[in-house]
């Protein structure tokens, strides 16, 4: 856990959550967002939006050398997505922990209990979505929503 230097108390942190294409045509958000609120995170902004392939190409610059990346578009962009802005204590690590690894095949022997698991195909259609890291959290975040004083707002529709 993360404390605060002076006055010690546990610091929350923000983590970006995406319910993927495949997650909601397959009607397991109600499922997911139990698993959210029953692990102790507050779910601070939701929005359901159709990324173009414009932005879902944005979402994942990091990837776009790799063989997979123009089907990981594709996919991305077959239906609407769930982005949702989760808070906790070590909300990046605990909602990577919930969500499991990448490859849901591998999940469902190795992490049974996780997300992937119980609602993922394999290793690209995999439901869910969560930063690994504060950098990529916060750009993630702000991928979506933008604070405009008046409370947070999507960025895009
Ligand atoms: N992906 C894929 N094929 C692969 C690896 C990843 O289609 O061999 C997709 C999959 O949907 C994954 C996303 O690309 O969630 C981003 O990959 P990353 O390695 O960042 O995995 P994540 O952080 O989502 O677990």
């Amino acid at each position: 856990l993360h404390r605060c230097r002076s006055c010690e108390a546990v610091e929350r942190e923000r983590t970006l959550a995406m319910i993927k294409p495949d997650g909601l045509s397959g009607n397991y958000k109600e499922k997911i967002k139990e698993a959210i609120l029953g692990s102790g995170f507050d779910i601070i902004e939701e929005a359901v939006v159709h990324l173009d392939a414009e932005r879902a190409s944005l979402f994942y610059a990091e990837h776009a050398d790799r063989s997979f990346f123009n089907s990981l578009v594709k996919y991305m962009t077959s239906g609407p997505v769930c982005a949702m802005v989760l808070e906790s204590p070590d909300a990046i690590s605990r909602w990577r922990n919930l969500i499991g690894p990448t490859d849901a095949r591998k999940a469902k022997t190795s992490h049974p209990d996780s997300i992937r698991a119980m609602c993922g195909l394999d290793s690209e259609k995999n439901c869910v979505h969560g930063s690994d890291s504060p950098q990529s959290a916060a750009r993630e975040i702000s991928f979506f929503f933008r604070d405009d004083k008046s409370g947070w707002r999507l960025c895009f529709h």
